[in-house]
């Protein structure tokens, strides 16, 4: 059975580097991409990054019922559209989903087998410089994403798995084994 893995966490704790690593070590997960209401960065491309969408259109696919989950996050909204997921589990690939914790919560809900893991930072300090060194957001949007990310800390021990992203080498390994262990369970 093709399986869904959940990879949440604040902003800026790694993420999206992690999941880039465990792709290229396990090249048939799929990764689903998220729709947004956030403007593009530069350098990213509409249906590659995200399927970038207006408000109004968002609540439209909201009303349709498009979304598996969806959350407001600093200020945007992003959801998993329930046909990116179902088509790449339709064709029998594992699937990444890349989302914050509201969205796992409701993803905990839907669809209870999905395999969750949350990312920590080393410290607060370090996602701080990590956000200010990635170079995509402004310093109000570093702050909210701090803010928010507080409240996603104190969630950690609500996932069965946590993977401190302190090096990363060696966080890619523990999420791969996850990753790995469960692939051959199913
Ligand atoms: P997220 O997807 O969780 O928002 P990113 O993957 O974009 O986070 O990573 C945020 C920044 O931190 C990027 O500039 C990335 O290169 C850097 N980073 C990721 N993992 C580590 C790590 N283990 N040590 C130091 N910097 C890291
Ligand atoms: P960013 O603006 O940095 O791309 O994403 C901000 C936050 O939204 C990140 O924590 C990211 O994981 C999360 N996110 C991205 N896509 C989705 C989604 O489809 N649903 C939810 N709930 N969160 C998402």
């Amino acid at each position: 059975m093709a399986r869904v893995f959940v990879i949440t966490g604040p902003s800026g704790v790694g993420k999206g580097t992690l999941i880039r690593a465990l792709r290229e070590r396990i090249p048939e997960l799929e990764l689903s991409v998220s729709a947004t209401t956030r403007a593009p960065r530069p350098g990213e491309t509409d249906g590659v990054d995200y399927h970038f969408l207006s408000g109004a259109q968002f609540d439209a696919r909201i009303a349709a019922g498009d979304f598996v989950e969806h959350a407001s996050y600093a200020g945007h909204r992003y959801g998993t559209l329930r046909s990116e997921l179902q088509r790449r589990l339709d064709a029998g690939a594992p699937v990444v989903l890349e989302i914050e914790v509201q969205g796992a919560r409701q993803i905990r809900e839907a669809m209870p087998d999905a395999v969750q893991v949350f990312i920590e930072p080393p410290s607060e300090a370090a996602l701080r410089t990590r956000l200010i060194g990635r170079g995509t957001d402004g310093p109000e949007q570093i702050e909210a994403r701090l803010q928010t990310a507080r409240a996603e800390l104190a969630a950690g021990h609500e996932f069965a798995h946590r993977v401190c992203n302190d090096r990363l080498d060696e966080a890619a390994d523990a999420l791969e084994a996850i990753v790995r262990a469960e692939l051959a369970a199913a």
